[in-house]
């Protein structure tokens, strides 16, 4: 019997004549357990001759199993289950010894009672999504697009029969291609029309991924009903490859190589070898959610997205775990990832694979790097089992190193981040990678500055008028020096960072300094007017005059509608009006010189328009202009669109969600509409840098801003089209020109350290690793101890004023995270009024929404904003924004912090019915 059960090579070949099709073979592929990759490479070794990679792989499987086996009943189960009766009729007629009934027999114990089982499965689905669906709709009626939690459904749209669960199957099989969404049905001919498995020829109809050039694409595996096939070029399956045997991998390709693809393939193995485990995709910034979902969702069946969709109050709210139990794949923004762990909504048992999307995040304070550390931990304490982790890339950063060796240590501290054994670059196919991505031509732009600015001097002589008050209303020293230093720099251009820098210096010493609170208000709204003149400064280097005055218009407008201001803002003002005439007369007067950058930029962008016009190739002008600062955005897009040779790009500005910023819905939608081309240039601040999928863009411009060699890559990154240019545009005297040339040298110690880094072994990049993690353990050891509570008590200020707010005896924690004051004498320190911009999000998966009213200063003279109330069951709580306020105690000196979690002590928590207020009880303006 033992002998009888191997298989002849004759046999084989007989065997192998029912396989014609690619589909089949896959389908066998699968059966006899061989991942996804074995099988596409023995397709792609015969040259895709169907019947040869079929008995090459029936041999290879005969020789894996262990002597003894009953090769030749293991092969009738899986033929009949794919329904291919002839083949397996080949193995019970080949021989007469045969012994067909014991292998009958075989056949038959094993199917009925899966069968069953395939049922109760699709029933379960089926009522699954039954809730998903009625859950779904009825957060459609409540609001129309912040869902936070969509499920693409699948079953209902099919139609096909051979999802009736009333249609028995086998499963062994059923689970698997359930798993892999490999077509289930058995039979070929009912799987016309459908999109299954391509071959080369019909491959141009067949949706392409990844990268143009049908004929240069593979592929790896077919699928059911509207779920596409996953086609990875060479170089993106030579990038999966050491995450598909399971390694922890950091993948580092360029922009535009589609490594989302590379995370699919590998998501999919996963979930086919681990069945049940789930795979969770982390982004870092809320629009890439929809976008990199949208990709999982061609390929795989049960994929949610969660997101804290910022401006868009009632959100749809579903727990973690529930999310988790009902998808294999769950993309969201790594917050909530950390929220779930933290509340233990999620643990790492359950997760196959972390997938990180813009990996070189996983450093210092980082989402992504709480995240690794709570992984850390688990791993510390040798809890297992632990999720595989996939870090994804343009380029890992070598920080502010200037040697290959401190690039490499850097990379191998960022690979020890990530508990990364493995850097994965293209080596072998580098054509493949080159005919995808485009590297644009670069170019250099220096610019003069005004040949005469007599704006600019009127505005540093209102800046005088100020600092000369300053000196003249106190007498501390400290404070004179300070104000000496900030002069000097008023003049110089090309110190425009260092005097915000000093400008901070300054504020604090005021807080610290002034003895009576009415001087201190005097002095910090001087360094109001200090920092708009400033910033009014910047917007007159980069774009027009009347767009830097029309800035400080409204400036000076919103300061004098207060209905109680203080003495020195009255001067202030006074002294501003006093000038007002002089510099309208100097804005409007055609003498005065234009911008000469902005001469250059529009230039550039006219030499591109008429590219496109006159070259076919290079396809619709779409052009993205990145520059520094949110103002400087809208000055621009009011240039563009008053100057008649551009005016026709319409442009559109794209900045961050932060206040005063755009939500996720605006962002959309000016993403949506630059593709299609309604808008042909984008105005954006750097939020767009990174990871956000514009594909259709040829040009794009950098204006007096130059990042780290990060971000210039992931800027160049956005060239994806033929014949794209990326151009800088900076002033001489700004020495940006320099700063360019070194991240560009720093960009190529970058390319050698990603060389040498990824061409380490795995046992090397343990050894190379294993410092830096004992170095990180310590650390997360000593982060881990708990806070105390405050014993000092100390008092908060209004940063502004210094007016007394409360102390931390009056502080409490919700949930949300949100830090909230709960006695009612607070409401003799603050004034409620109704919110003037857009709410900031109130924070992810917590049940807290915007009431639209702010808290501000008591003092209407001050009147600085110190926190929002915000709304939760109809109950009111009093959330307060650290960033306003000063600390103080007894002991120590006044300290400003930037976020409530990085206080040494900690607060109260409570549910929100103790820290909240009923909405009567609040005193104030009722919009
Ligand atoms: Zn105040």
């Amino acid at each position: 019997m033992a002998k009888r059960s191997v298989l002849s090579d004759d046999e084989l070949l007989s065997l192998a004549e029912e396989f014609t099709l690619e589909k089949d073979f896959f389908k066998l592929g699968v059966k006899l357990n061989f991942p996804i990759l074995e099988i596409n490479k023995s397709l792609k070794e015969c040259k895709d001759d169907v019947f040869r990679a079929t008995v090459m792989s029936l041999h290879h499987w005969r020789d894996l199993q262990r002597p003894g086996t009953d090769v030749r009943s293991k092969l009738y189960t899986i033929l009949k289950e794919l329904g291919h009766h002839k083949a397996a009729d080949v193995l019970v007629t080949g021989d007469d010894d045969f012994d067909k009934k014991s292998l009958l027999r075989t056949v038959e114990v094993c199917t009925p009672s899966e069968s069953s089982a395939s049922i109760t499965k699709n029933m379960d689905l089926q009522s699954d999504l039954a809730d998903e669906v009625s859950m779904v709709s009825s957060a459609m009626s409540q609001s129309d697009y912040s869902m936070s939690v969509k499920k693409d459904s699948k079953f209902d749209e099919s139609g096909s029969g051979s999802e009736k669960p009333s249609e028995p199957r086998s499963t062994g099989l059923t689970d698997y291609l359930d798993q892999m969404n490999v077509d289930r049905t058995p039979d070929p001919s009912v799987d016309v029309g459908v999109a299954g498995w391509v071959n080369k020829t019909g491959a141009a109809m067949q949706p392409r991924i990844g990268a143009p050039g049908a004929d240069r694409l593979t592929d790896i595996r077919p699928s059911i009903g509207h779920l596409e096939t996953l086609r990875l070029e060479d170089y993106q399956v030579e990038l999966a490859e050491p995450a598909l045997q399971g390694h922890n991998t950091c993948v580092v390709a360029p922009t535009g190589s589609g490594k989302t693809y590379v995370a699919v393939a590998v998501a999919q193995e996963v979930l086919r070898k681990s069945p049940g485990k789930k795979v969770i995709f982390v982004v870092n910034q809320v629009p890439l959610v929809h976008q990199q979902s949208t990709v999982f969702k061609k390929y795989i069946k049960d994929v949610a997205y969660i997101c804290g969709d910022h401006g868009q109050p009632q959100i749809t709210r579903l727990p973690m775990d529930q999310v988790l139990r009902k998808n294999d794949v769950v993309v969201l923004t790594a917050q909530i990832l950390v929220d779930a762990l933290t509340k233990g909504q999620v643990s790492f048992n359950q997760i196959g694979i972390i997938v990180f999307d813009e990996c070189h995040e996983t450093k210092k304070d980082s989402q992504y790097n709480a995240i690794m550390a709570k992984y850390m931990e688990q791993k510390l304490k040798n809890k297992k089992p632990l999720p595989q982790i996939l870090g994804m890339t343009a380029s890992l950063g070598v920080g502010n190193a200037r040697s290959d060796k401190i690039a490499i240590q850097y990379m191998l501290k960022m690979c020890a981040n990530m508990d990364v054994v493995k850097l994965s670059t293209v080596k072998k196919h580098k054509e493949s990678l080159e005919k995808v991505v485009n590297k644009p031509e670069e170019g250099l732009h220096v610019v003069t500055s005004r040949t005469e600015d007599s704006f600019a001097e009127e505005i540093q002589d209102l800046m005088y008028q100020v600092f000369k008050y300053i000196n003249s209303s106190t007498g501390s020293a400290v404070l004179n020096t300070t104000v000496e230093k900030l002069s000097s720099l008023r003049s110089s251009n090309h110190s425009r960072e260092n005097f915000s820098h000093v400008l901070c210096k300054l504020k604090k010493e005021i807080a610290e300094n002034t003895q009576s609170k009415d001087l201190q208000l005097g002095l910090m709204t001087c360094a109001q007017y200090l920092k708009e003149y400033s910033s009014a400064l910047a917007i007159h280097e980069t774009a027009r005059t009347k767009d830097a005055l029309q800035c400080l218009l409204e400036f000076i407008k919103e300061k004098s509608s207060k209905a109680v201001t203080t003495n020195t803002e009255k001067i202030l003002i006074r002294t501003f009006q006093e000038k007002q005439q002089e510099l309208e007369r100097i804005s409007m007067s055609p003498k005065s010189p234009n911008n000469p950058a902005l001469d250059e930029l529009q230039n550039l962008i006219e030499r591109d328009i008429v590219t496109c016009r006159t070259q076919e190739n290079n396809g619709p002008f779409r052009a993205i202009l990145f520059t520094q600062t949110i103002a400087s955005t809208w000055a621009l897009q009011k240039w563009v669109m008053e100057t008649d040779s551009l005016k026709d790009l319409h442009p559109e500005v794209l900045v961050g969600c932060r206040n005063p910023g755009m939500n996720l819905r605006h962002q959309t939608d000016v993403l949506d509409n630059f593709r299609n081309g309604v808008h042909k240039l984008l105005i954006a601040t750097s939020v767009i840098q990174q990871g956000i999928d514009i594909p259709a863009c040829n040009f794009v411009y950098r204006y007096n801003y130059i990042t780290d060699a990060v971000a210039r890559i992931q800027a160049r990154g956005r060239t994806r089209k033929p014949g794209g240019r990326f151009d800088l545009v900076v002033h001489d005297y700004r020495g940006l020109d320099g700063k360019d040339k070194l991240s560009k040298e720093q960009e190529q110690i970058m390319q050698q350290a990603t060389d040498a880094v990824s061409s380490l072994s795995i046992e090397q990049m343990i050894l190379g690793t294993a410092e830096y993690q004992q170095h990180r353990n310590v650390q997360i050891f000593n982060q881990q101890r708990p806070k105390p509570f405050d014993q000092c008590n100390h008092s908060y200020h209004c940063k502004h004023c210094d007016a007394l707010v409360c102390h931390s005896a009056d502080i409490r924690i919700v949930p949300g995270g949100h830090h909230v004051v709960i006695h009612r004498q607070i409401f003799s320190k603050i004034r409620i009024v109704a919110s003037r911009g857009v709410g900031q999000d109130p924070g992810h998966w917590s049940s807290v929404e915007h009431a639209k009213k702010e808290i501000r200063c008591a003092d209407e003279r001050c009147d600085t904003k110190l926190g929002s109330i915000l709304k939760c069951n109809n109950r009111m709580l009093l959330a307060f924004s650290i960033k306003s306020l000063r600390l103080r105690s007894e002991a120590s000196k006044t300290k400003t912090n930037k976020s409530w979690g990085s206080l040494p002590f900690i607060f109260q928590k409570v549910p929100v019915t103790e820290a909240s207020f009923g909405f009567n009880d609040i005193p104030g303006t009722v919009a």
